[in-house]
């Protein structure tokens, strides 16, 4: 295990993200910098799996910023499907000159898992997983957090983001997409791994 310090660089160019982070940081005496402060590069997600990905996004960052960095990678994984969309989550919202649209990802999602039979059912989870690198020497910790639920047709709810207004929680009843946001960040799979994470920095 490792300190790391006062100064964590998050390997984000989303400001509500970086903002979120910011907050969850700030009682260990972590003072936050996003990667568009420092200039850097948005590198190419080539990872197969979603902790790949944090970890690849992760080691540049800090690579280049000589300084520990946190990055994230997130998305949704469909049962019937195998598991995608996955770390493919948002290329599934992009038309074809890479705008994004979320009714259009919902529509693939259901579409393709309709498309499986009624036995395959409606069973997802999200993922988020986090990866914290050091520079030099390569180290890295990672962390992943899930949220199980149900998909459901026709969406639901203007509140969120993504794929939330078609993901109920286990044992709920509204959608991600109509609950009051603090209850969403509370069960959240950003909010498990980021307890995983402080978990470790409290160790
Ligand atoms: P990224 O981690 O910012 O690359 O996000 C990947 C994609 O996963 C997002 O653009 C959304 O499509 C999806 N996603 C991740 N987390 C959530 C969530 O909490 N709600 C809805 N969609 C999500």
């Amino acid at each position: 295990m490792r300190e790391i310090g006062s100064r964590l660089v998050i390997a984000t160019h989303n400001s509500g993200k970086l903002r979120e982070i910011r907050a969850l940081m700030e009682p260990f005496g972590i003072e936050c910098v996003g990667a568009a402060e420092l200039d850097l590069p948005e590198p190419e997600e080539t990872g197969t799996t979603f902790v790949d990905n944090a970890d690849l996004k992760a080691r540049q960052a800090a690579d280049l910023s000589g300084l520990p960095t946190l990055a994230d990678d997130s998305g949704l994984a469909v049962d019937a499907l195998g598991g995608r969309p996955g770390i493919f989550s948002a290329r599934w919202a992009e038309d074809e000159t890479g705008k994004r649209d979320w009714l259009r990802a919902m529509e693939r999602v259901w579409r393709e898992t309709e498309a499986q039979g009624p036995d395959a059912g409606h069973d997802a989870h999200f993922v988020c997983a986090l990866a914290l690198a050091w520079p030099e020497d390569g180290q890295a910790e990672s962390f992943e957090g899930r949220v199980h639920g149900t998909l459901v047709w026709p969406p639901r709810g203007e509140r969120g983001f993504g794929y939330d207004p078609m993901f109920v929680p286990a044992g709920g009843q509204q959608t991600f997409g109509e609950m009051d946001p603090e209850q969403k960040h509370a069960i959240s799979h950003r909010a498990d791994a980021f307890r995983k994470l402080v978990g470790w920095l409290k160790a």
